[in-house]
């Protein structure tokens, strides 16, 4: 079967490199060679994380993070800031998880706003905070150095943040920023395939972990610390992942952070020109749009476009590539072109060719 090119904000494409470096042999994960290979890549994931802390591996999507961070740091409550469907959903697993749980729950298409979380914080109600960075569902980027500037005030409110679909395309700054927890699952911005998580925990957040009785053994953050210690995972890891891993941080490096950041900023404001051009309106709150995906407005806004986004999807299927039609609520009265991963201007002009062709025949 012919392969239809990923648009979608995840999974996203995966290279033939990555694909060559994750079939590599097995070998035992208590063995000299995974300690080697996993103490080789963290120095790289520690730069690209600005961090002293060790980063763990997960072998699981990032669901398997979200909520073993709930489990090992929420002892009285917890405040989900809420703008889309992945930080709608936290406040669900909190409370699926038994923990109290209040939400902040904001429009979708605006951002979580520091002064409204710092209002909330104010209450002294809290012991921990979840924000998502990149709000893949809606597309908005939220400030996240300006609620964490913040945040500082409550150095007692553990701060878990999601970098699912912003890691390796934005800067996270996580020592300098006062973050507890971050993760990011590898098959969004990473640009490998789904099943891997990359995370690390602050020192407060490893000493609060230890107090708590009921974090389970899979997610248990004391677990993963002492294992990483020597450069082990506390179960059998993806170990085909972490070979994929290597690869993708040596492209990474080589392509350089800055570059690389660079690169996803002027891709997405691309396809914000290939909206405009075709008198889309975007979804998200002016100054707030994600530089991994765009969300585009279909809705009867006066000035702005309509289609029918199945037809359209299906158009550009037709020519190779396969764009999303909107998460959730908002299924149809929007649509999202990812650009996360290996993308170039070469590869968005082709899609964006293909989008043309599709737009003709609407
Ligand atoms: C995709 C995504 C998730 C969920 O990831 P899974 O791999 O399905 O566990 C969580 N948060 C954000 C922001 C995402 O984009």
């Amino acid at each position: 079967m012919e392969h239809v090119k990923l648009h979608i904000p995840g999974p996203v494409e995966v290279s033939e490199k990555t694909f060559q470096a994750f079939r590599q042999p097995m070998i035992g994960h208590r063995g000299q060679g995974f300690k080697d290979l996993y103490a080789r890549i963290q120095p790289q994931l520690q730069q690209l994380l600005s961090t002293k802390q060790l980063v763990f591996l997960s072998t699981s999507s990032a669901w398997g993070v979200m909520e073993g961070a709930l489990r090992n740091l929420v002892a009285r409550k917890v405040l989900n800031c809420m703008c889309g469907a992945f930080s709608d959903k936290w406040f669900d697993v909190a409370r699926r998880c038994g923990k109290d749980a209040e939400a902040l729950q904001v429009p979708w298409g605006s951002p979580i706003r520091a002064e409204e979380v710092e209002k909330k914080l104010a209450t002294g109600q809290f012991d921990a905070l979840t924000v998502i960075h990149n709000e893949t569902s809606t597309g908005v980027m939220s400030p996240l150095a300006e609620i964490a500037a913040l945040k500082r005030k409550y150095p007692d409110v553990m701060f878990i943040v999601d970098c699912v679909s912003s890691l390796t395309a934005v800067k996270v700054e996580f020592d300098k920023l006062g973050i507890d927890v971050v993760l990011a699952g590898t098959q969004k911005a990473f640009a490998l395939p789904p099943g891997l998580t990359v995370f690390t925990c602050s020192p407060a957040a490893l000493a609060k972990a230890a107090t708590a009785k009921d974090r389970g053994y899979y997610f248990d953050l004391v677990e993963f610390q002492k294992n990483a210690e020597q450069s082990m995972t506390p179960s059998t890891p993806s170990i085909g992942h972490v070979y994929a891993l290597e690869s993708k941080l040596e492209d990474i490096f080589a392509e350089g952070l800055e570059n690389r950041y660079a690169r996803h900023h002027k891709l997405a404001q691309m396809t914000r020109d290939w909206a405009a051009r075709h008198g889309f309106a975007l979804f998200p709150e002016k100054g707030f749009e994600s530089v991994t995906l765009t969300c585009v407005s279909n809705s009867a806004r006066p000035g702005g476009r309509v289609v029918d986004v199945p037809k359209l999807q299906k158009l550009v299927k037709d020519q190779g590539f396969l764009i999303d039609g909107g998460y959730g609520k908002i299924k149809g009265t929007t649509f999202r072109i990812s650009n996360m991963g290996d993308e170039t201007e070469a590869t968005m002009g082709q899609l964006y060719a293909a989008l043309d062709e599709a737009m003709k025949q609407l």
